[in-house]
């Protein structure tokens, strides 16, 4: 699929062949709070955390993953496990404040058949939709519009966070 207009691709180019062997999830849990921001956390508990997704599928897709790095589900602790659906509720009342969706999708990718950019940690896509969202543009043309950019996105959910 084709994005059209993708300021965010500037800084994911820039950031290759510096740290791309390492975990950008335990990277952005390590740098909580000060880079928050940069990082595009919106929240960090003990076990588990927010981010945005950096190649939204639509506004305010974003990832719960738990802090500890892995890419086993089955060895998620409970209290693991507690927290990110925690953190999945958190995160859909925030969503429901800022953008109103009809509804979301949430989804796991696991293991490297699944096809998810990321096996080693663990997270959950949290997609939110909207009634008409897959309209005739990206069914006809493959393209795909993000009407609000990642820094908007970021502002405003960070403010409808509890
Ligand atoms: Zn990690």
């Amino acid at each position: 699929m084709e994005i059209i207009w993708a300021p965010w691709r500037l800084s994911y180019v820039s950031r290759v062949g510096k740290e791309d062997n390492g975990c950008f999830i335990c990277k952005a849990a390590k740098e909580y709070p000060e880079r928050a921001k940069e990082n595009l956390v919106l929240y960090r508990g003990e076990r588990a955390l927010v981010i945005l997704n950096k190649f939204p599928y639509n506004t305010g897709h974003l990832m719960v993953c738990p802090v500890r790095h892995t890419g086993d589900f089955t060895s998620l602790l409970t209290e693991e496990v507690v927290e990110i659906n925690d953190l999945l509720k958190r995160a859909l009342k925030a969503l429901k404040r800022a953008y109103n969706p009809d509804g979301f999708n949430i989804g796991l990718n696991l293991g490297k058949a699944s096809g998810g950019s990321v096996d080693t940690h663990i997270h959950y896509h949290v997609v939110p939709r909207w009634i008409g969202d897959t309209n005739f543009l990206p069914v006809v043309s493959g393209v795909k519009v993000i009407p609000q950019s990642l820094e908007e996105t970021y502002e405003t959910l960070k403010k409808c966070w509890e």
